[in-house]
């Protein structure tokens, strides 16, 4: 299984480590070419969002990245990520991939003194550490996609091949998060592979 990082902004080394640290093989994304190389699923890691989103056009990275998350390969959004992801943002006009069903609000704890730490239960994972970052959450998502709220805010979810957090599991030294991503992976290859 081969992972990309999406690496034209923020704190895509992290996640690069904590890939490395479950023994699974990962490569950056910076510029048209390198979505040449065959890959499973793609992280779309925090950082800024809006200036993320001006990299991907510049890039013209947008649209065939855009293309295969329509296609079913899974995707793993952290903050800036799971905002490119997100299909309507409360307070923001700009949407960008716009392939996730839910409403994102952005920097939803305030803008600078809104970072905090808590443990807190993952569905399907359990307890694990979350970091909140000038953080979104989701205002709304369908009951059945949800994964995890903090404090009555719903900071996780899923929708087939697309997983979206508000928080930074990739500055803790847990990686369960990413090991539950690689799964989607895994079921997504078994399953693009029989219909072949
Ligand atoms: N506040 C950032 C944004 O709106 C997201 C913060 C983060 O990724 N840690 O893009």
């Amino acid at each position: 299984m081969t992972i990309a990082v999406l690496a034209v902004q923020g704190a895509f080394i992290e996640h690069e480590k904590m890939l490395k640290q479950i023994g699974v093989q990962c490569f950056e994304i910076r510029q048209r070419k390198d979505l040449e190389q065959p890959f499973d699923g793609l992280i779309l890691p925090g950082g800024e969002s809006t200036v993320q989103g001006k990299l991907l056009k510049e890039l013209e990275l947008f649209k065939p990245i855009k293309k295969k998350i329509e296609e079913g390969m899974p995707v793993f959004g952290t903050c800036a990520g799971l905002i490119l992801l997100a299909r309507q943002l409360s307070n923001d006009t700009h949407t960008y991939f716009g392939t996730l069903p839910v409403t994102v609000k952005r920097n939803a704890y305030g803008r600078q003194l809104g970072s905090f730490y808590i443990e807190s239960e993952v569905k399907g994972i359990g307890k694990i550490p979350m970091n909140f970052i000038r953080a979104p959450y989701i205002e709304q998502a369908a009951d059945e996609d949800i994964l995890a709220k903090v404090d009555g805010n719903i900071v996780a979810v899923r929708h087939d091949n697309q997983l979206g957090i508000s928080f930074h599991p990739e500055v803790t030294n847990c990686t369960k998060i990413h090991e539950y991503f690689c799964e989607m992976v895994k079921q997504y290859k078994k399953c693009v592979y029989s219909n072949v």
